[in-house]
C-alpha cells in the first residue's frame, strides 16, 4: 500500500495508472476507522482496478472547536486496517497540504435549501467546509468512483450534487453504501470511542426508536410521531434529542403526511454528553 502527503504527488502517481487504463476508486475518510468506513473499501474494490483512500480531519467542517479538538486520530491504526482490507493507496495531506491559505477555505458554490435543514441549520458552515474540501480532494485524486455512506445521508445528497452540478468535467459516479451498525443497532461512527460506557450503552435507543418509528409511523400523524420519538428519546438521562425531521430523498423536502408519494427518510441527531451523534432509516421506500 502506498502513502502519500503531497497533493502533487499523489495527483501524478494517479495520472499515471489512469493513463494505464486502470479505474480509480476513492474513499474519503476523517480516519478513525471503522467497519462503516471498511464497507466502503469493500464496495470500491469490487468497482474498481485501484482503491484509494484519503484520511484528513477538516478543519473548516467543524462548527464547534471541542469536537475538533477531541476528534479521534490514529493513523497508525488507520494505515494497518486500511492495508489488511486491501486499499491500494493513502492520501494523509497535511492541513496547509490542502488549504495553503486563508482563500483556500472559501466554499464557491450553492446549494441552496439542501445545506438549509438539518445539519445544515443546526451546524452553520459545516456543509460549506464539506463541499469545499470534497471538491479539493475530488480534483487531486480524480477519481472515475467515490463512495459515501447513507449514514451521512444529507452529506450524501451534498456531495452527489456537488459532483453533477459543480464538477461534472470531472465525470465522477458518487455511489452510496448502506449504514453498518453495532449489534445493538447503534450506527457506527469515530465519535462513538468518545462515549463512556453509561452513554454508550444509553446511545442503543436512538436506532431502536428508529427502527420503532419505521413499524408504526402509519399509527401516527407527522407532528404525533415526532413527538412520540423524543419522548422517548429524552426519557434516557443520558441523551437530548437535537432534531428530529421526515424527509424526501432525494430532495429533502419536509414531509407533512404520509400519503407522499416520495421515499421518505427520518433523520435524527441526538447530543450524548458532549458527543452528538446523527442517524437516519427509511420509513417508506415508495
Ligand atoms: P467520516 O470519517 O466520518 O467523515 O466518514 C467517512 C465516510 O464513511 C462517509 O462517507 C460516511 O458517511 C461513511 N460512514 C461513516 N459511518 C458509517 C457507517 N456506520 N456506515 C456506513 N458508512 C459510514
Amino acid at each position: 500500500m502506498e502513502v502519500f502527503e503531497k497533493a502533487d504527488t499523489v495527483s501524478k502517481f494517479i495520472d499515471k495508472l489512469k493513463a494505464e487504463g486502470k479505474k480509480i476508486g476513492f474513499v474519503p475518510t476523517m480516519g478513525a476507522l471503522h467497519r462503516g468506513h471498511l464497507s466502503l473499501i469493500e464496495a470500491a474494490r469490487k468497482d474498481n482496478d485501484i482503491v484509494v483512500a484519503s484520511i484528513f480531519v477538516n478543519p473548516t467542517q467543524f462548527n464547534n472547536p471541542n469536537d475538533l479538538k477531541n476528534y479521534p486520530r490514529n493513523l497508525d491504526r488507520d494505515l494497518k486496517l486500511l492495508e489488511d482490507n486491501n486499499c491500494d493507496l493513502v492520501f494523509t495531506p497535511s492541513v496547509l497540504e490542502i488549504y495553503p491559505d486563508e482563500n483556500s477555505k472559501k466554499s464557491e458554490y450553492h446549494f441552496g435549501k439542501i445545506v438549509e435543514v438539518m445539519e445544515g441549520k443546526f451546524r452553520p458552515g459545516h456543509f460549506d467546509g464539506v463541499a469545499n474540501v470534497v471538491s479539493r480532494l475530488f480534483k487531486i485524486i480524480k477519481p472515475d468512483n467515490a463512495y459515501f455512506g447513507q449514514k451521512d445521508f444529507q452529506q450524501y445528497i451534498l456531495i452527489k450534487t456537488l459532483a453533477d452540478k459543480y464538477l461534472s468535467d470531472l465525470h465522477i459516479q458518487v455511489h452510496r453504501c448502506p449504514i453498518i451498525r453495532e449489534k445493538d443497532g447503534l450506527a457506527m461512527s469515530s465519535r462513538n470511542v468518545l462515549l463512556n460506557p453509561e452513554q454508550r450503552k444509553s446511545s442503543a435507543l436512538i436506532a431502536k426508536t428508529l427502527f420503532w418509528a419505521k413499524d408504526n409511523y402509519q399509527k401516527y400523524t407527522v407532528d404525533e410521531l415526532k413527538k412520540q420519538i423524543a419522548d422517548k428519546i429524552n426519557a434516557d438521562k443520558n441523551l437530548k434529542i437535537e432534531y428530529i425531521e421526515f424527509v424526501s430523498d432525494p430532495e429533502l423536502d419536509e414531509i407533512s403526511n404520509w400519503d407522499s408519494e416520495q421515499k421518505i427518510v427520518a433523520c435524527i441527531a441526538v447530543q450524548v454528553g458532549d458527543v452528538r451523534l446523527i442517524d437516519n432509516i427509511y420509513l417508506s421506500l415508495s
